[in-house]
């Protein structure tokens, strides 16, 4: 080679080095339970001014149920519960004979479909995870370059010093894709009650953690073209014991205890919200016949009737029958006593109170504006669309995000 080239080949890996940090980091902050309106109803500077300079849906439609990890597996893969495996935070799988709970949280098989991380993995965007439904488990062979299994008990602090170190790295480790999780308002909220002083006090802390977020940030000089996604996973509505429907008082209870549901079965004999059932078919048109028609505020679906927005038809973990109770209203047996929660999610992803938040803020966004209530599902291709990756196929459609983003990005 001569002098020339060699110079030549110089400046065209810088340049190539340079394009590779020209693309703009995505920061996608996931808070549990964080309602459509809750910045609304709680003091909370940091989320409010993001979403007033920034684009924010009216609701953030959740996928059936509105649990925690079905919805956050929606976000990270862009599909539904029936394509990625996690069709509720339990979830009974008829050919493994066995269910998963949020404990299994590095069983891969629970986890199917291609979340972000790998997407961007794949293509030679690193990500890092300080926590996220899904992403302590291999997949394809991959898994973020940095993670952490969850650990509930890792404070907020600590989880926002792990991304500021992250970002802090030369460009050549920095990861560009990074998520951090937050559930002090879910617990609160569950704990103490909708608009509780509890939960305020967690917005409040939330809120201030992620403005020492974006101050580190700010100090650190990647703020600027970063782009900020804060996601809630669903809503949140009160409960009261008031509101219970017993199942056995419309069917025998050994025929109840015939019947398998990850929910209300065995040692979790708790008050549910949703309720999966897997059986023979025989049991299952008993348990139909006996509640189909037994209380006004309890929806009773057999498998061959689910309406196609569930989208709990799994070929191995779909129910056979679900219980879908009006907002406020639980399932649940003679003698068990009803000890909280004051409020919970898991109803209807149609219903207001169900809707989570979703602000966006950074250069990709054609901010400000308030965009229509938008399903969660769509945001895998946001995502994608924001780091530059191909995505992989998935059930949201490329056209509901357009209006977010700045034309032509
Ligand atoms: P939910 O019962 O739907 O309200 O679930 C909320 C809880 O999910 C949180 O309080 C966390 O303890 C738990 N959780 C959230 N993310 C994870 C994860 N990645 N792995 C295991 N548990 C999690
Ligand atoms: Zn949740
Ligand atoms: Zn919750």
């Amino acid at each position: 080679m001569t002098h020339r080239t060699l110079l030549l080949v110089a400046l065209l890996i810088s340049l190539g080095a340079g394009s590779v940090q020209a693309r703009e980091p995505l920061l996608l902050i996931g808070i549990d339970g964080l309602r459509w309106d809750i910045i609304d109803r709680h003091t909370a500077p940091v989320l409010r001014a993001l979403a007033a300079g920034g684009v924010r849906s009216q609701g953030l439609v959740p996928v059936m149920p509105s649990k925690t990890f079905p919805n956050f597996y929606a976000i990270a893969t862009g599909l539904y519960p029936e394509n990625n495996g996690v069709l509720d935070n339990a979830s009974y799988d008829e050919a493994l004979d066995m269910t998963f709970r949020m404990s299994l949280q590095d069983d891969a098989r629970w986890f199917e479909g291609e979340p972000i991380w790998i997407t961007a993995e794949r293509q030679g965007v690193p990500a890092a995870t300080m926590f996220w439904v899904g992403s302590s488990v291999e997949n394809q062979g991959l898994r973020p370059r940095y993670w952490h299994p969850f650990d509930g008990s890792v404070s907020n602090a600590d989880r926002v010093a792990q991304v500021l170190d992250w970002f802090a790295l030369p460009p050549q480790e920095r990861p560009q894709f990074v998520s951090v999780y937050f559930e002090a308002i879910d617990s609160a909220s569950h704990e103490f009650g909708v608009d509780s002083p509890e939960e305020r006090a967690a917005v409040a802390a939330v809120d201030a953690s992620i403005g020492q977020l974006l101050e580190g940030l700010r100090v650190g000089g990647q703020l600027e073209q970063l782009n900020i996604l804060v996601v809630g996973d669903h809503g949140m509505t009160n409960l009261d014991a008031d509101r219970i429907i017993y199942l056995d008082d419309y069917l025998d209870i050994s025929t109840l205890e015939s019947l398998y549901s990850p929910q209300l079965s065995g040692e979790r004999q708790g008050n549910a919200v949703f309720a999966a059932w897997h059986g023979e078919a025989d049991q299952i048109d008993t348990l139909y016949q006996a509640l189909a028609l037994a209380h006004p505020e309890l929806g009773v679906y057999r498998q061959a009737q689910f309406p196609e927005w569930f989208h709990q038809r799994h070929p191995q973990r779909s129910p056979d029958l679900i219980l879908l109770p009006e907002p406020g209203w639980m399932v649940s047996k003679r003698g068990v006593p009803y000890t909280g929660p004051r409020a919970n999610h898991g109803f209807s992803p149609h219903e207001r109170d169900m809707h989570a938040a979703l602000i966006a803020s950074g250069p990709a966004f054609n901010s400000p504006q308030v965009v229509e209530p938008l399903e969660l599902v769509h945001l895998y291709n946001l995502m994608a669309r924001v780091l530059e990756i191909e995505p992989a196929p998935n059930d949201g459609d490329p056209a509901r995000i357009l209006p977010l983003l700045v034309p032509g990005r």
